[in-house]
């Protein structure tokens, strides 16, 4: 019974520690910082010294335009490349790896999401955690998978940003403007006969809209001349099963596209 109580315990405390942020083992073994030595205290500060100016602890701001890195990528993987080696966007710090693509690139329907979370920032790839599985389970509901190498059937899958915000809070408009040279070239290369916007940052940036999704979901327009439908994020159906319903109706209008083009 103690053992019992001692595991519920200790996985409250777990899950509380994942509230908080602590999300990564960073070191083998435990530290006790309490039996750590007292830093040596500063020394007092001398009555005749003079002020010190107050200088604002900034991000550094995150001007730069990558439009002409993007442009000269010619492949994927000249992008791929590009991309792992940009070092102007300060998530890639914290980031474990580059998350630039899984399935098909020659598939016709391309899926852009929105950033990885832990899941995909250790493995680099995209879409591989819970909701990940719920969005191969969608699309196999259609015939597609990004497993499959026949373009009629594959899926090819990136995100917005290739970098875990921490936290996995919201991607911010600096990092996404940033990085949209990237996704836009992205796509270009690619060259798919559809694109999904999974989610709110995706189709915001893609469809150029201040709508949410709620009020674009289902609705058909263009990216880069390419069709393109919004999609409710498979993260929010796992919160909100009961959207399920409208997302089983964009799916089948995509599978009503495939099968007629
Ligand atoms: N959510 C996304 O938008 N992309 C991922 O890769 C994982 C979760």
């Amino acid at each position: 019974m103690e053992h019992a109580d001692n595991f519920a315990a200790d996985l409250a405390l777990l899950d509380w520690h994942l509230e908080l942020g602590a999300d990564e083992a960073i070191g083998e073994a435990p530290v006790n910082r309490y039996a750590l030595e007292a830093p040596a205290p500063k020394p007092a500060v001398k009555p005749e010294a003079a002020p010190q100016a107050v200088v604002p602890v900034q991000a550094p701001p995150i001007a730069f335009d990558s439009t002409p890195i993007a442009r000269a990528c010619e492949s994927l993987s000249a992008l791929q490349a590009a991309v792992e080696a940009f070092e102007h966007c300060p998530l890639k710090q914290g980031a474990r790896n580059t998350v630039f693509c899984d399935g098909h690139p020659s598939a016709r329907v391309m899926i852009i999401g929105e950033a990885p979370g832990r899941e995909e920032d250790r493995a680099g790839k995209p879409f591989i955690g819970r909701a990940g599985q719920l969005l191969d389970k969608m699309f196999a509901a259609i015939g597609l998978s990004r497993h499959e190498e026949a373009a009629d059937a594959a899926l090819y899958i990136t995100n917005v940003l290739p970098w875990r915000p921490p936290q996995n809070r919201d991607p911010l408009p600096e990092e996404i403007a940033l990085m949209k040279p990237f996704l836009l070239r992205h796509i270009e290369l690619a060259a798919p006969d559809f694109i999904i916007t999974m989610g709110n940052p995706s189709t915001k940036t893609l469809r150029e809209t201040t709508l949410g999704i709620t009020k674009m979901r289902g609705q058909w327009g263009e990216v880069l001349g390419i069709p393109s439908v919004p999609l409710f994020h498979p993260a929010y159906l796992l919160r909100s099963p009961e959207k399920k319903r409208e997302a089983w109706q964009d799916l089948l209008s995509l599978k009503a596209r495939l099968d007629e083009k």
